[in-house]
Formats: C-alpha cells, structure tokens, sequence
C-alpha cells in the first residue's frame, strides 16, 4: 500500500486516504476505504491500473456507486473511482466516451446532437463504464443495442483493446466484464440514430416523469434490488407477500416500489443484507421464486 501511495502522489492522480465510502454511494451506505484514487485522464487510468496489476493490491473499480452495498466495516485495498474521468466526443451518430462519464451527461448529449436511441438512459444514476459492465437498461433499451463497441483493460496481462459486437457477451444484467472480472471497462463507442430533437426531449420527460411516478427517488438506494424472474416481476411478488414496508434498521422495503429498498435513515449495510435474505426467503417460501440481487455487496460481509 505504501508503495500505491508514493506512486499515486509522484503521477499526480488525485487520492485519499481512510475515503468514507458512504459519501460516494447512492445507499449512502458504507465504511472506509483503505485509500481511494480519482483519475482524471485515459494516462491516468492506465497507469493507475497497470501499477495495481503490477503490485497485486486488491482493488474495486467503482462508477458512481449506484448498485452497490458497500460494507460497513469498508474494503481493505485501493478503490479506483472513475467519475472524474468524463470524455465524449460525437461524431456523426457514434458517441465514444470514457468510463467514467454519467449516463444523463450521454443522453443529453445524444438529444442535443438529434441522436435516438439513448433516450432510456436518462435517469439511470450510472456511468458508461457501470452501465455497460451490467448491461443496464430501462423501458425497453439496454446497453447491448446501443453499444457497438466497447475498450476493455485486461487486469491479468496489462493489455487494452477493443471487444465490439457479439464478444461482449452482453446478457441480461450481465456482459463479459460482469462475468470475467479480468476486464475492466475503458470507454465504449455507442451507435445511434438520426432523429428528431424535439421527439428525443419529448421522450427523455415522459421516462423521467414514469420514474418519479413510480420510484421512490426522495429516498436513497441503489434501484432494483433484484434480477427480473423469468415470468414474473420482483417487486410484485414481493409486494404480494406482504413484504411492502418491512424495515430492518433503516433499510425499509420502499412503500411505492416493493423491488426498492430505500434509507430511511441510519441504515447499515448488514440492515440491507439482512432485509434481502428476510425477502428472499419469504418470496421463495410463498411463491417457490428464487430471486438473484442485482445490487452487488462490496467488501466483507
Ligand atoms: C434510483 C435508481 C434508479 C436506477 N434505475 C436503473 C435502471 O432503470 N436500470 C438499470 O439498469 N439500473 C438502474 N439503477 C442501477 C444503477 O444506476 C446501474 O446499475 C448503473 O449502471 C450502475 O453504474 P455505476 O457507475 O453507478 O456503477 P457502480 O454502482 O459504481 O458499480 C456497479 C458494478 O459495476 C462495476 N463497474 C463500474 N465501472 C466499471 C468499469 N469502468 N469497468 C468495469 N466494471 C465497472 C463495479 O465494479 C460494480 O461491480 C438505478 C439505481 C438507482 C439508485
């Protein structure tokens, strides 16, 4: 660690020690971080990463923090923060962005430049790098019909290239960085189509307006916390077991939407946990229902 701390301050990327980890989730939710980083250009990315390859530190490459539970005793190692590293440029009906740029400031680039196609990601909380690992998506789109190509970092042998199409592998909720921890995301090139401003703008309002309709957005959280169930829908199997409301801690099943599990205040990580095996159990006890999380526990739990 001592050697990550002299390299970070002599290539000049920007880190904390002891980084409250709380402060960088949507949960708000969350320990320390033995020391957290901040690149802010491709060089410093790259040698951030080649340095943790090189040194063997356990490391977690973190986007905005929107679909994580940091634990509360935090995570031993460095954790990479991507955010401060936004780049995009348009050319023609391709977007090609870097890692750490949101996924509002890449719908709104698309709706300025009359691209289509985008238009779900506004209102995702994310970054591309997140977006793409977890092949996010919303009403209808995803990453994987948008992404045509995307520049991966390989963890193991300190190369980057590119994967385009079809060897992203991209699933539901899952793409070959989500499968293969490997690879990291660098930035993607994103295929969109001609449209019309106004229709764009039209639709970006009408999604936002169905969120905050039906998300419980004055709360924190970290979205769904579950996979959608073949055949069924998480929240409403919740809600029909009754579930709506139950609170361990601060951590509550949101009252709007039973797929949410919002911070009422105070909650902890082990209060999240635990409310998602008191659900799941109860799902699978009254409907035979498995669920999967999609929100990923970080650190030791
Ligand atoms: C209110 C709310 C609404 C939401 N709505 C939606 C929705 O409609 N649809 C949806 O799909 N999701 C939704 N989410 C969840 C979340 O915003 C998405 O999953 C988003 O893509 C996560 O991006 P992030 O940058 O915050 O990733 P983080 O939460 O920081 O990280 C998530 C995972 O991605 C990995 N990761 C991050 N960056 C990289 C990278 N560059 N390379 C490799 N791995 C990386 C991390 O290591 C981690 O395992 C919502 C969340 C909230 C709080």
């Amino acid at each position: 660690m001592k050697e990550l701390h002299r390299f970070l301050g002599s290539a000049g990327v920007r880190y904390e020690t002891n980084c409250l980890l709380s402060s960088h989730s949507s949960f708000h939710i969350g320990g320390h971080a033995t020391l957290a980083c901040f690149p802010k250009t491709r060089e410093q990315m790259l040698a951030v990463l080649n340095k943790v390859t090189q040194l063997g530190v356990p490391f977690f490459l973190a986007g905005n923090g929107s679909n994580v539970v940091y634990s509360d005793r935090g995570f031993d190692g460095l954790v990479i923060f991507t955010g401060d590293w936004k780049e995009l440029s348009i050319s023609g009906n391709r977007i090609l962005a870097s890692a750490g740029t949101s996924l509002y400031r890449v719908s709104v680039a698309a709706r300025e430049a009359a691209l289509t196609g985008a238009e779900f990601l506004y209102g995702i909380p994310g970054t591309l790098g997140g977006a793409i690992f977890m092949n996010a998506g919303a009403y209808g789109g995803s990453m994987a019909d948008i992404c045509l190509r995307s520049e991966y970092y390989d963890c193991v042998s300190g190369e980057s290239g590119w994967l385009e199409g079809a060897a992203q592998e991209f699933a539901y909720r899952s793409s070959i960085y989500e499968k293969d921890p490997r690879y990291t995301v660098l930035g993607a090139e994103l295929c969109l189509t001609p449209g019309e401003r106004g229709t764009i703008a039209q639709v970006m309002d009408a999604l936002m307006e169905r969120r905050k309709a039906s998300q419980p957005l004055e709360y924190p959280s970290a979205g769904s916390v579950f996979k959608r169930p073949e055949g069924y829908f998480a929240g409403k199997l919740i809600e029909d077991c009754g579930l709506k409301g139950t609170r361990v801690g601060g951590a509550e099943v949101s009252q709007k939407h039973a797929g949410f599990i919002v911070n009422r205040g105070g909650a902890t990580a082990k209060d999240v946990q635990e409310l998602v095996e008191r659900v799941r159990a109860r799902v699978l006890q009254e409907t035979g229902v498995c669920l999967e999380c999609e929100i990923r526990f970080i650190g030791d739990f």
